[in-house]
């Protein structure tokens, strides 16, 4: 258990166990609330943090992250009250090098309760650059735990003159650190999201969108368009002969070319337009907002960059052309239809000789 932990006097143990009940309560109810993990850390554990600095009555509370827990040598600062309970930019970081006993005693999981700062062996290295210009005297500070390890620090700071913690404010400080794990493990399951949602909706050979997102998103740009009354166009694009591309070059030259045309999309349209890899060797361009008159512009110029892309594969250079039909996105009708139309322009694109361009009926 930590020093410089006063008790109660025994008739007022009455007292430390309300006392503890109110914070604990006030702490699960912080807790339990949802938050938006998707704005920075800062503001995802401020409610945590200035509940602390009131429940503990500190002068400042600060949450700290070692930047490699498997190399505990930096901890960063992530975020903080300021001394008026506003939230204020992060502090500098603390780094092994100048306070390793703090270190020590944070990686192995202990509590700091200094009464008095300056001449706790744990944290007086902190005396000179630290305590004495920010006028701070005692400390409260203990390990945010995960998995069993010490991934960081919950730093409560008093100002002006040493204190005697209480023995609930340590229990307390111990439950602040424990919600902030539990917020910082909410924080991580959220990014995990992200990235398989990210996943389910993209291409791995050229990072596209895949066929999916595009079923999603044309179906809200739909919508979108029937409110708003405005055109959407779509081109869908074959390559031509690829088959024997793969069979030239093998299949690891065809991807080559794959992602290399999904590139030169990409660069050539504008950020609202949405590219995507149906499968294959087939890609469609949504268009929002275009007339199907300047949607065929574009096709013309992407059919041009194609034609005139020479890709480098293991000392060759391998040409291509496409074939693309156009589409105006029927608002009224199921997409899949403005789907069927512009295969179609490009059955007849292949038809008439590829690396050509024909208009959906
Ligand atoms: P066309 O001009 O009529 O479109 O002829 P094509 O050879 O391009 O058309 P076809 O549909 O006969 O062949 C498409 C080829 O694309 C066959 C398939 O092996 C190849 N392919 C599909 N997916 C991939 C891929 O991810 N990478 C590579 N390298 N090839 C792929
Ligand atoms: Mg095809
Ligand atoms: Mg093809």
């Amino acid at each position: 258990m930590a020093v410089n932990v006063k008790e109660y006097d025994g008739n007022v143990s009455n007292n430390r166990h309300n006392e503890l009940t109110h914070v604990t309560q006030r702490l699960r109810r912080v807790l339990s609330k949802e938050v938006d993990v998707s704005v920075g850390h800062q503001q995802f554990l401020s409610d945590i943090i200035l509940e602390a600095k009131a429940l503990l009555n500190v002068s400042r509370v600060s949450v700290w992250l070692f930047d490699d827990v498997t190399n505990p040598e930096k901890l960063v600062n992530f975020a903080n009250t300021d001394w008026e309970g506003v939230i204020t930019g992060p502090l500098p970081e603390l780094t092994v090098l100048d306070y390793p006993n703090y270190f020590r005693a944070i990686v192995n999981g202990e509590t700091i309760s200094a009464c008095d700062a300056i001449t706790d062996p744990r944290t007086k290295e902190f005396t000179e650059g630290y305590l004495i210009p920010q006028q701070i005297c005692a400390l409260l500070d203990t390990a945010i735990f995960q998995n069993g390890l010490a991934i960081g620090v919950v730093c409560c700071e008093g100002r002006f003159e040493p204190r005697d913690w209480l023995q609930w404010e340590v229990v307390a400080a111990e439950l602040i650190a424990d919600c902030c794990s539990r917020r910082l493990l909410v924080h991580e399951l959220w990014q995990m999201q992200q990235r398989l949602t990210e996943m389910a909706f993209q291409d791995v050979l050229t990072g596209l969108k895949n066929r999916r997102y595009l079923m999603d998103y044309a179906r809200s740009e739909m919508s979108r368009h029937q409110r708003s009354d405005r055109p959407l166009s779509l081109l869908m694009i074959d390559l031509d002969r690829f088959k024997l591309i793969n069979d030239e070059y093998g299949h690891d030259g065809g991807d080559e070319v794959l992602k290399q045309f999904a590139r030169c999309c990409n660069e050539l349209v504008r950020t609202e337009d949405c590219v995507c890899r149906l499968g294959g060797e087939e890609f469609i361009i949504l268009l929002p907002e275009t007339e199907v008159a300047k949607a065929m512009n574009v096709a013309q110029r992407l059919r041009e960059e194609a034609a005139g892309l020479t890709v480098q594969y293991e000392g060759k250079a391998i040409r291509f052309t496409v074939s693309i039909g156009v589409a105006d996105v029927n608002l009224h009708m199921p997409f899949s239809q403005s789907l069927k139309a512009a295969d179609q322009a490009v059955y007849q694109a292949k038809a008439a000789g590829r690396d050509q361009i024909k208009l959906a009926l």
